[in-house]
């Protein structure tokens, strides 16, 4: 092969031997998974809202940031289940750019994936004991799931993942809800096939095994919007976009119908500030049709300390350095205001 085995990473197995679980942690991973799926099967009406930023870049402001929802938790928690976002690895469509705390746990040097585990799974844990919440993340590479299995509470493929027989299997065989997004090109045949495939038992590779996956029902939707052939950016979060889906789910006869809408990427164009509107609009439909209320499951809302974005080096202290998210004050004013509207 035409690549340089640098080194032997630790294992998923070790590694979390040297970054033990305590009890009370696992207690914690435990109670907020099965709450989680109380709200995918409909037993609880509560909204899910995965908050965070872009990418979990630091692990000082990633803890403030966290920390900070811990007594807006408290106040909404009969109307909102809060999963904080904190996710490690970032796709690039190019390939370009930074990848995430898992390639570069500092964004100013160079690439060290052996630091990089041991930052992702430090920073996970350092969440659960410090705020009691678990969290989110991208399953970017489904072989590295094994580092975190034990520490989220809610897994996400990525809409250049999506149509990946590996992301599907895998998923099959994840333990917390998955979100399945919509490609990139909108088409929802595709995000409608990964969540069957993974609501399915599979025999498979993974990590060198031959496993058996016992079929996730908790895995569902993510509409993120789209951009079409012309390279034109479209929402997918209207009361349209949402009866549509709840017909396909009916057409494939899935367990526990939901969608998550991500209220950034292709449904904001990118335009952080427009997501308090997006989730107003959504539940006007949601108020509108008992259909779409019983579909929507909650929101993904990109959020950090800081409004927008800047360059990796940009110096300001909890700002995104990927995509530009809402700021602390405006987001804490969107939870209370979508509590109230509850
Ligand atoms: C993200 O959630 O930051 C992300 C990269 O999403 P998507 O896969 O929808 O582009
Ligand atoms: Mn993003």
């Amino acid at each position: 092969m035409n690549m340089d085995f640098k080194r032997k990473l630790t294992i998923p197995m070790e590694t979390k031997r040297l970054y033990p679980m305590t009890p009370e942690m696992e207690a914690t991973v435990e109670r907020r998974r099965a709450e989680l799926k109380r709200i995918f099967e409909g037993k609880s009406d509560r909204l899910v809202l995965i908050v965070g930023p872009c990418s979990a870049d630091r692990e000082d402001s990633v803890l403030d940031y966290v920390a900070r929802l811990i007594p807006v938790q408290e106040r909404v928690r009969d109307k909102l289940f809060l999963v904080p976002r904190v996710y490690t690895g970032k796709p690039r469509t190019t390939g370009e750019g930074y990848k995430g705390l898992i390639h570069q746990p500092d964004p100013h040097a160079g690439p060290d994936l052996y630091k990089g585990i041991i930052a992702m799974r430090e920073l996970h844990m350092r969440v659960v004991k410090e705020t009691g919440f678990a969290c989110a993340d991208e399953m970017l590479y489904p072989e590295n799931h094994k580092y975190l299995d034990d520490l989220l509470a809610y897994t996400a493929v990525g809409a250049r993942s999506v149509e990946d027989q590996q992301h599907r299997l895998t998923a099959s065989g994840v333990e917390t809800p998955v979100g399945m997004k919509n490609p990139t090109s909108g088409d929802l045949t595709v995000m409608m096939n990964s969540i069957l495939a993974a609501q399915h038992a599979h025999d498979f590779i993974y990590r060198g095994w031959e496993a058996h996956s016992f079929g996730n029902p908790h895995a569902h939707a993510i509409l993120r919007g789209y951009v079409n052939r012309q390279g034109v950016t479209h929402p997918n979060y209207h009361y349209e976009d949402l009866i549509y889906l709840s017909s396909l789910y009916e057409r494939w006869e899935l367990q526990n119908p939901g969608v998550i809408i991500d209220c950034n990427h292709a449904n904001s164009g990118k335009n952080p500030f427009e997501q308090p509107r997006i989730v107003r609009e959504v539940l006007a439909s949601c108020r509108w049709s008992a259909e779409v209320k019983r579909l929507v499951k909650g929101f993904m809302v990109e959020s950090y300390l800081e409004d927008g974005c800047q360059e990796v080096d940009g110096g300001c202290y909890g700002k995104s350095i990927t995509d530009a998210c809402l700021g602390w004050e405006k987001t804490e004013r969107l939870i209370y205001e979508l509590a109230e509207l509850l």
